[in-house]
């Protein structure tokens, strides 16, 4: 909705060309079409925010294809923001590995580097490699420093607003670390965190399966369970930053007891550790879930019902989570998901069954598409989203000087 009458005309164009301006960002190349869509601005506004912003050097002309417009031919039909006008770092904390990307603000990555992590390893560890393979990234794509709009991070563990890492059984020497704190100390660089499932959801509404959606819940099913919550485009964290915990929805209040304390979680009969738990009492030695999934897909029965069974059980707490958020579309992420259908069909089919009508209807469940990418891209959309409303996506050291002369 546009309200054109409200506050002074300058200061409302002023917040357009940032909604303009930070809606690129998420978008990366997009028409000016689907920038109006999202801002609910519109096509005439857009275009003359688009035209002015282009004529500062600030948007820059793409092809259909979304490279560099090059002047023949037809008039490109895509904008993005000037790629060299910031760059965005993600760092992905995972169980045993670590990987590090940094971006454009065209969402093109310019850098990535993996690496493998020991078990169990402790917060200083996981922050010196993460700071060395920053900077080689930085140095291998030549980005300049005093462009970097900041340092976006995901671990699999609970994060609380304050930026305290709670207790984490993936992770467990984070507990209490301030690591977005410490990753600023070390690299000089802003820095924000969020946990692994947060960041699924913005990565997959920003480039995978939640694309075009505004309301999206993104299910990281692996050893443990987790969702990610965005509501009308933001990612939801609740009071604390906890909200999600979906593995702790009580399936039976007479059930096992779970790690969290509770009795008969979700996470108990669903999740990857306890599936690999009730397979390796039947095999007969330890397994994994990525063993079950590898025994799965050669056909193994008790691996296959395991994990249909599973997808039902996920599907009932999927199904009060319906009915409370009403989401668009719920993505089916983390390592379980490579189960595919065997998992997703009794996913949807206990969601049927279970969510009110309404809430089934405006539903659509479907596999998460980034894969194991999906938490270091979503660490770039983070910065992408929190590095300040800046309509000019300079660097953070440079917004200071440059807000005394945005007026035009
Ligand atoms: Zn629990």
């Amino acid at each position: 909705m546009e309200r054109e009458e409200s506050g002074s005309l300058g200061s409302l164009r002023e917040f357009n060309r940032d909604r303009v301006v930070q809606t690129l960002r998420m978008l990366g190349v997009a028409s000016r079409a689907d920038v109006a869509r999202r801002t609910g601005l519109s096509r005439s506004t857009v275009s003359s925010i688009v035209a002015e912003l282009q004529a500062e050097g600030l948007i820059v002309d793409r092809d259909s294809d979304g490279r560099p417009a090059t002047g023949g031919g037809r008039p490109p039909a895509l904008i993005a923001l000037d790629p060299s006008a910031g760059l965005a770092i993600g760092i992905d904390f995972g169980k045993r590995h670590l990987a590090v990307a940094i971006a454009d603000l065209s969402h093109e990555i310019l850098g990535e580097a993996w690496g493998e992590m020991p078990n169990d390893y402790e917060a200083a560890v996981g922050i010196e490699r993460a700071a060395e393979l920053v900077e080689q990234v930085i140095a291998d794509s030549g980005a300049p420093r005093d462009r970097i709009l900041g340092v976006g991070i995901g671990l699999p563990g609970p994060v609380h607003s304050s930026g305290t890492v709670g207790s984490s059984a993936i992770l467990p020497g984070w507990a209490g670390t301030k690591a977005a704190e410490r990753i600023t100390e070390r690299l000089g660089l802003q820095a924000w965190l969020r946990n692994d499932a947060n960041l699924g959801a913005l990565s997959e509404a920003t480039w995978g399966s939640g694309r075009g959606c505004s309301t999206v819940v993104y299910l990281k099913l692996a050893t443990g369970i987790g969702a990610g919550i965005m509501i009308d485009g933001e990612l939801f964290g609740g009071a604390g930053g906890t909200a999600g915990e979906i593995g702790h929805t009580s399936l039976d209040e007479t059930g096992e007891i779970c790690r969290c304390g509770s009795r008969g979680c979700l996470e108990t009969y669903a999740g990857g550790a306890a599936i690999a738990a009730l397979l390796s009492r039947s095999v007969g030695r330890e397994l994994d879930i990525e063993d079950v999934l590898q025994r799965a897909s050669a056909g193994d029965p008790a691996c296959r019902r395991a994990l249909a069974e599973a997808g039902r059980h996920i599907g009932v707490a999927v199904a009060n989570l319906c009915n409370l958020v009403n989401p668009e579309r719920i993505v089916v992420g983390g390592s379980m998901g490579y189960a595919g259908d065997l998992l997703l069909d009794p996913l949807k089919e206990s969601v049927k069954l279970r969510a009110i009508p309404s809430a089934v209807e405006d539903v659509e469940v479907v596999l998460a598409d980034l894969g194991e990418r999906a938490e270091l891209l979503g660490a770039i959309a983070l910065v992408l989203h929190e590095a300040g409303p800046a309509w000019s996506g300079r660097a953070p050291a440079m917004e200071k000087a440059a807000t005394a002369d945005t007026e035009p």
